[in-house]
């Protein structure tokens, strides 16, 4: 995949009416409604002040959460949870839409921008497209949440004809949703020029050099609670990394995949052949494979467990490994201190147990104390990082969960892929 794409500063943006695909996904208060992080919205500032400073109109859009479009699909769904059928009015569907409006992310994008951000009633309706016709240079209109639409997630080639009707440019920046071929994300660059926001493009610099073209030596740490949803990370990387360290849950089903006691960790008997052979896949590539030497386990899955370090593949029964030990850490220290490039995908242990967080938090040390370019993806991996109090010292933390792990598998994302390439 080419990750060279053309940028806002790219093309001409002054006096044209931009499509702005933001992600507006942000986490919101179940009960009132309140967003709980502007995170997502302060991220998306720069690009938007730009292009408002430059004399675009910009039609921003975004879906939120996961607002079932169609009436019909609603009430089985809502049926399929045991509500009464009889309950299930027009009017009630209508709510349960309500609550996923983007009026709330207009209101704090306005406070943030210093400026009114016109709130659209619809995404492709009578309201929005009066607005869009309407906007002026330095203007910006926020379009009701994508999801409403029926053809968001099925990438309906009419719903992207008219949204991109409205506007002369398709520019992206929401990378949490570039995974997805939806309307929004991927179906309007077929009927606009297309290219990307800052955000895009800084993921881009750094996951897709990281990727592409590493300073070597490239060391790839792979941890979190699974081995069978990181699969094709591993497989990617085995090819690209010049050594691979192994952590977390996933460190188990390695484990005992080598004849190891494991107790009660984490353990995925279906991979453990797979383990095995990426173990003597490595062998054959020359990729120096780490695996740990020992292990913090605990008497059951708690914050309060009892604790003991013990080595690896030697847990006792009824016990359970939450962490890696401090032999590891050392071993795994060693091993990016001298790297280029360092990609990191999933927590070395259960570090919401601040007890099992050590050694997530020693990496995250070694890696803010290295020259190498630090690249973190995986949503958790992000939440411990700045958990952890080491954010900032990271070359680049990973705006999207999903989308960094189809990155580190080298999947073509739908929304990178339909960007003009430089
Ligand atoms: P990411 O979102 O960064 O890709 P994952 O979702 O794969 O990461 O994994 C994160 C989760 O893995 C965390 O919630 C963490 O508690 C869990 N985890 C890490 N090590 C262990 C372990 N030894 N036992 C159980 N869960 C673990
Ligand atoms: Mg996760």
């Amino acid at each position: 995949m080419n990750y060279s794409k053309k940028t806002v500063k790219d093309v001409e943006v002054s006096g044209k009416k931009v499509l702005l695909r933001c992600d507006f996904n942000v986490p919101q208060d179940k009960e009132t409604g309140a967003i709980t992080s502007d995170k997502r919205i302060v991220a998306a500032l720069p690009t938007i002040q730009y292009l408002l400073e430059q004399g675009a109109a910009v039609i921003a859009c975004s879906h939120l959460g996961k607002p079932e479009a169609s009436f019909d699909k609603w009430v089985k769904k809502q049926t399929e949870k045991g509500k009464d059928p009889a309950s299930l009015t027009q009017e009630k569907w209508q709510k349960s839409l309500a609550k996923l409006s983007l009026a709330p992310v207009a209101k704090r994008l306005g406070e943030l921008l210093g400026k009114e951000v016109i709130m659209a009633a619809d995404v492709v309706g009578e309201d929005a497209k009066a607005k869009a016709a309407a906007l002026k240079p330095g203007e910006i209109l926020l379009l009701e949440n994508t999801r409403f639409e029926k053809g968001e997630t099925k990438n309906d080639p009419e719903l992207a004809k008219a949204m991109a009707s409205m506007a002369e440019l398709y520019v992206s920046d929401a990378f949490g949703a570039v995974h997805r071929a939806h309307a929004s994300t991927a179906g309007v660059a077929d009927y606009l020029p297309a290219v990307s926001g800052f955000l895009i493009q800084k993921e881009l610099d750094f996951l897709g050099g990281a990727i592409a073209n590493p300073k070597r030596p490239l060391v790839a740490i792979l941890g979190g609670a699974k081995v069978s949803s990181k699969i094709g990370v591993i497989n990617n990387l085995l090819e690209i990394a010049d050594t691979i360290i192994i952590g977390g849950g996933m460190s188990y089903t390695f484990s005992a995949a080598q004849g190891g006691k494991v107790g009660n960790s984490l353990l995925e008997t279906d991979w453990m052949d797979y383990s095995k052979d990426m173990i003597a896949k490595a062998k054959d590539k020359g990729v120096t494979f780490l695996l740990p030497v020992d292990t913090v386990c605990g008497d059951k899955f708690s914050p309060d467990a009892k604790s003991q370090i013990v080595k690896a593949g030697e847990i006792p029964d009824g016990w359970e490994g939450l962490d890696i030990g401090p032999e590891t850490v050392k071993l795994y220290c060693d091993a990016v201190s001298g790297a280029g490039t360092v990609i990191w995908n999933g927590p070395m242990g259960v570090f919401e147990f601040p007890a099992f967080a050590k050694g997530t938090e020693a990496m995250a040390e070694a890696l803010s104390k290295t020259s190498a370019i630090t690249v973190i993806g995986g949503g958790d991996s992000a939440a411990a990082v700045e958990q952890l109090g080491y954010a900032d010292q990271m070359s680049h933390i990973s705006t999207g969960g999903g989308a960094s792990l189809e990155f580190l598998e080298g999947k073509e994302l739908p929304g990178v892929a339909c960007l003009l390439d430089k």
